[in-house]
């Protein structure tokens, strides 16, 4: 925007004497609809080109533009009162949202401030029909009249209507018939396979137009790398970690600019890897609309919004084996699956987690068919399997849930078993992708050198082509020069450092380790370099999916690994449970315990008689002469101890009465959340009181720690009721 306040001598005339002027123009442009209201008020000058290179290119239709500013000092406003609007050079005219200054204008007319509105055209106004009567209406309203190069319209005059309105429908007409012919053209070059907007990273646009590799080496090398890289470490965040790590950067050909088709040497992102991994060119498949624009979607304003992304089927154009590849069509196929895979979903595994749980995302229910969810919780941050599904779809009651550590040592035992006769291949498979892993690092660090050497000599080409005497020049080009044998002198010295720390063959004590490594399993399984994101992955490469069902409360779980490749194994694990109620064998175990102690055995010789007939305590363990002792308190008749009655409880009769591990009331007490007396002795029981009002707390107290699994709980939930009220 620019508001013209070049005073002329002739703006600061009488009326009299401009009335001349206004005579002589009033042939020309009808001037008699202006009345003397009309130049009280502003004359604006819209000024609008569609696009930047048209504002560049289309200078006399600018100039044009522009000029109207004098048109309208002609027809008699002085120059101060006329207002350039040219907010909008290089913006469409389809709608208004994204033209602030076709908004200016629309507020400046609403607000009573203008006379007269001048375009070159009607179309610079508005290109669609509603924005277009927006304006009329308010123009017809505060009575602002309309001029362009063939007329002077008043909007509230009926003939005047009717042309102007006839006039936007044309405008509008003309945008359409031009958007279709520029898209049909568009979408027939496609569908033969010839257009290319922008070609992606490893390819370059050749003078025909295709699209083909590009010619440099070490962009190549790159492009494979990062496939590569991605089949062996399946993120895409893992390549990109990958190539941070080793200084590996992509080499972007410039699409635009006076560098336009020269290389750069860009330091990668997650937009660029996802962006390569998904894109079919790199199998030789050709595609056009793989993201349409979808206009409910769109962001007015914002150029770039919109973009959705449809599946493979229903893409405008996919041609396969039209283009020179990086990989083949199956492997992008596979690639597809596996991001497809990464993404946390439902309905997908999602990539390997950071927690210690080991089967996030591979673990179903049997009940309901579920995928399990993994939680943690505690200040050791236990993992525990949760079947949530239908508690968060329908609120419906928890359908069950293990603790994973038991269910992780099972699984991982089974892995390492089919994992041991592969050993042999699995230590020389590992020296031999040391190796190569080694030559590739040093074979890209090795062409950066070479493209280095080359820039330095070419720098010193251009000084010694200089004339010594044309110091100015001479002086930065002998700048540059130094600059580039800096450059190249640090990738040297960092390719010796890198051949010095990791030679591309392999040191005797390497070879040995790795082949120690690899052919005792369960310790690279267990090694503290092995992280549970690792173990996953194996986990991953062996196995689609772990069905599980609880039995009951009981510590039985049935468990059926289905291995990729088809085959289902059935297992049975024994996981720990919260009390001895809940074991299976609970009332078989109480009348074997009672006949030992009976036949007077003592606690050490129950346990290893029990150990050995396969009974166990809630935990899965094994029984110890603690544990027995324990038990054998359980069993003794009742009366023998102070039963208390309502509000007083034992710590078992209240864990019962809400029906909860008495490990948490345990806790709960330890905390101060309740109320409790231990009564005399080095182990005294513990005795809790809570009438009809705590109980219902502790219920909340319960419910609330199941919901928001381990997050810390309210006060108001944690806090007993106060003493005096005993
Ligand atoms: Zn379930």
């Amino acid at each position: 925007m620019s508001a013209v306040s070049i005073s002329s001598p002739r703006c600061d005339e009488a009326d009299s004497s401009s009335s001349d002027a206004r005579q002589s123009s009033s042939l020309a442009f009808g001037s008699l609809k202006i009345a003397h209201r009309h130049l009280e008020h502003l004359a604006i000058v819209y000024v609008r080109q569609s696009d930047p290179q048209q504002v560049l290119q289309h200078r006399e239709s600018k100039e044009l533009q522009y000029n109207l500013a004098d048109r309208a000092v002609e027809l008699g406003w002085p120059r101060e009162r006329v207002l350039v609007i040219d907010e909008d050079q290089g913006q469409s005219a389809q709608s208004a949202a994204s033209r602030h200054g076709f908004q200016r204008l629309l507020s400046e007319v609403a607000l009573d401030h203008v006379g007269l509105v001048l375009g070159f055209q009607m179309s610079r106004l508005a290109r669609s029909c509603k924005d277009w009567h927006q304006l009329l209406e308010v123009c017809a309203r505060f009575g602002t009249l309309l001029t362009d190069l063939d007329g002077m319209y008043d909007p509230a005059d009926y003939n005047d209507r009717l042309l102007l309105g006839l006039k936007g429908t044309m405008s509008e007409a003309e945008l359409h018939m031009m958007c279709q012919r520029m898209h049909q053209g568009r979408s027939n070059k496609a569908r033969r396979g010839e257009l290319f907007i922008h070609v992606p990273i490893g390819y370059v646009r050749s003078e025909s137009g295709q699209a083909v590799m590009d010619p440099d080496e070490e962009v190549q090398a790159v492009v494979h790398l990062v496939f590569g890289k991605f089949d062996e470490l399946g993120t895409a965040g893992a390549v990109l970690r990958y190539l941070v790590a080793h200084e590996i950067r992509l080499g972007v050909r410039r699409h635009d600019g006076p560098t336009r088709g020269q290389l750069e040497w860009r330091r990668p992102c997650d937009t660029t890897l996802l962006s390569m991994l998904h894109h079919p060119i790199y199998a030789g498949a050709y595609s056009y609309g793989r993201h349409p624009i979808d206009p409910r979607r769109k962001v007015p304003g914002r150029r770039r919004t919109g973009r959705t992304t449809p599946p493979m089927e229903a893409w405008e154009v996919l041609r396969k084996d039209e283009l020179p590849t990086y990989i083949t069509w199956e492997r992008f196929l596979a690639n597809q699956e596996r991001l497809q895979q990464n993404c946390d979903r439902i309905s997908s595994k999602g990539s390997p987690r950071k927690g210690a749980a080991l089967l996030g995302g591979l673990l179903f229910c049997r009940r309901c068919g579920g995928r399990l969810a993994v939680g943690y919780s505690g200040a050791q941050s236990r993992p525990r399997y949760r079947c949530l599904r239908g508690y968060r779809q329908y609120v419906l009651e928890k359908c069950q849930s293990l603790s994973a550590g038991p269910l992780d040592d099972s699984i991982s035992g089974q892995i390492l078993q089919v994992l041991k006769p592969a050993t042999v291949t699995l230590s020389l498979k590992a020296v031999k992708e040391v190796k190569q892993e080694r030559q590739r690092v040093t074979k890209l660090r090795r062409q950066r050198l070479e493209r280095a050497q080359y820039e330095a000599d070419r720098a010193a080409r251009q000084y010694h082509a200089v004339e010594p005497e044309n110091r100015l020049v001479a002086r930065q080009l002998e700048r540059c020069w130094e600059e580039s044998l800096v450059a190249q002198r640090e990738i040297e010295e960092d390719l010796r450092r890198l051949e010095h720390t990791h030679p591309a063959e392999l040191k005797a004590h390497e070879l040995e380790m790795i082949q120690a490594l690899s052919t005792d399993l369960p310790a690279l399984w267990n090694a503290t370099g092995t992280t549970a994101a690792d173990r996953q992955t194996i986990i991953r490469h062996l196995v689609d999916r772990v069905v599980i069902d609880v039995q009951g409360e009981s510590e039985h779980v049935d468990v059926a690994i289905h291995w990729n490749g088809g085959f289902v194994s059935q297992h049975e694990l024994i996981r720990p449970v919260g009390s001895y109620e809940q074991l299976s064998g609970y009332k078989e175990l109480m009348v074997r315990v009672e006949e030992l102690r009976r036949s007077d055995h003592t606690s050490v010789q129950i346990a290893d008689q029990l150990n050995d007939e396969g009974f166990h305590p809630p935990s899965g363990k094994t029984f110890n002469a603690t544990t027995i002792r324990r038990l054998l308190s359980r069993s003794r008749p009742s009366q023998d101890r102070e039963c208390p009655a309502p509000p007083h409880w034992r710590l078992g009769d209240l864990g019962r009465k809400l029906d909860m591990p008495i490990r948490t009331l345990h806790t709960w007490l330890c905390r101060g959340w309740l109320h409790s007396e231990q009564s005399a002795g080095a182990h005294g029981r513990w005795i809790l009181w809570a009438d009809d009002d705590e109980l219902e707390r502790l219920k909340q107290l319960r419910e609330d720690g199941l919901r928001s699994s381990g997050l810390s709980a309210p006060a108001e939930l944690t806090t007993p009721k106060p003493q005096s009220e005993h």
